[in-house]
């Protein structure tokens, strides 16, 4: 991939500057400066992509981080794209034809930015929509009621969504009557294990998390063990010492990427897996770099500590008590929480909560409580737990 990205994209012509770089091994490959960000793409995208090969296939990433990408994949890259996800759905005992329900933003589903996948599965009809702006306590009922005759082997879709989906079905006192459901798939956020079991629970199955992105592939996979196994054959991930993730992609050569940096924080384990997989594991995903905070004691901590905030104030009653959150940075040293309750919200957990983010992000910082009755997604139909606004 290296070689071929020298002698067919300009962008890697001209970073080499006519000299050839060789590896000559992992640890060589691991330890070069030839590194790409998400910035080096948008400026570049031409010049990275490579006109020669065959069919492709485009890609557009949603821009919840503030970088929209478009991306050219080639044939093959699209094709092992696919078939690591229908290997995936098998460790899950379901086939990725089968009858399923998308949770998703479904708007603009009959532009090209459906995936080839997508248009396969819109072609076999065997794909029930929820569009996650459409989510409300009036549409729910309908919802319901089609999820019941569906008869879906797995449902997929943001956590987020998947995650309101069920408040919704609990607080409506509805209920998934079809025992159909194998797997619930979650992709694209953060999940807790306090979020797990509430869907586990709404409905009635397993939770299977997937972690990829459009512009550098499916990089892992939960097996039925709990473990994130990387897909090896397809993606070549490794992190630097402040867990920085690197990744390539090991077969689009229509627009190669190579060690590129895609903000995220990975912990990749030593160990293996007990269900027999040699695959390497992600132990943890610690989150985007750009969504960092810094401390009152100058310290920086990822963002991803505002869910484990919510998580402890809540201990044993988070299943009932907030229906969404969302931090929110307004200047340095001021930070508000909006949040949706549920009934068995109280005003100790108003406190708890009060108490854990000065102490985990300093005390003379300016903290207030906001109690809102919903909170906006992204337009990609994410919805952040965290977001940084200037005043
Ligand atoms: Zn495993």
């Amino acid at each position: 991939m290296t070689k071929k990205a020298q002698n067919q994209t300009l962008f890697y012509k001209n970073k080499i500057n006519g000299n050839h770089v060789t590896y000559k091994s992992l640890d060589d490959f691991n330890n070069s400066s030839h590194v790409l960000t998400k910035c080096q793409i948008v400026n570049n995208s031409d010049f990275l992509t490579n006109e020669k090969n065959g069919s492709n296939y485009i890609h557009c990433t949603s821009g919840s981080t503030g970088t929209p990408l478009k991306i050219v994949i080639s044939g093959l890259a699209e094709s092992f794209r696919f078939a690591a996800k229908m290997r995936f759905h098998k460790w899950w005992g379901v086939h990725f034809f089968e009858k399923n329900i998308l949770v998703w933003r479904i708007k603009g589903k009959d532009d090209n930015s459906l995936s080839f996948i997508n248009k396969l599965i819109m072609m076999f009809k065997n794909r029930l929509d929820i569009d996650v702006f459409n989510l409300n306590d009036k549409t729910i009922h309908n919802y319901v009621k089609k999820i019941n005759g569906f008869n879906a082997k797995f449902i997929r879709g943001y956590k987020s969504g998947l995650f309101e989906l069920a408040t919704l079905i609990d607080r409506n006192n509805l209920r998934i009557e079809s025992d159909s459901l194998k797997v619930a798939i979650v992709t694209s956020e953060m999940l807790l294990e306090e979020e797990r079991e509430f869907i586990q629970k709404i409905f009635n199955c397993k939770v299977a998390n997937e972690y990829g992105s459009a512009e550098s592939g499916f990089y892992a996979a939960e097996c039925e063990k709990g473990s994130m196994h990387i897909n090896e054959e397809i993606v070549y991930i490794h992190v630097d010492e402040d867990n920085n993730a690197y990744v390539t992609e090991l077969y689009n050569d229509r627009m190669p990427l190579i060690n590129y940096r895609n903000e995220d924080q990975l912990v990749i384990s030593q160990d293996f897996c007990s269900c027999g997989r040699t695959s390497r594991i992600i132990k943890e995903i610690k989150g985007r770099n750009s969504d960092v905070i810094k401390c009152q004691d100058g310290t920086v901590k990822s963002a991803t500590i505002f869910p484990f905030i919510i998580r402890d104030a809540l201990n044993e009653s988070f299943d009932g008590a907030i229906y969404q959150f969302r931090f929110v940075q307004k200047a340095d040293d001021q930070f508000e929480l909006d949040l949706v309750k549920g009934p068995k919200y109280s005003e100790v957990m108003s406190s708890l909560i009060k108490l854990y983010f000065h102490k985990e992000i300093g005390d003379d910082i300016s903290f207030k409580i906001n109690i809102v009755s919903y909170i906006e997604r992204e337009p990609s139909g994410k919805r952040k737990f965290f977001v940084k606004k200037a005043d």
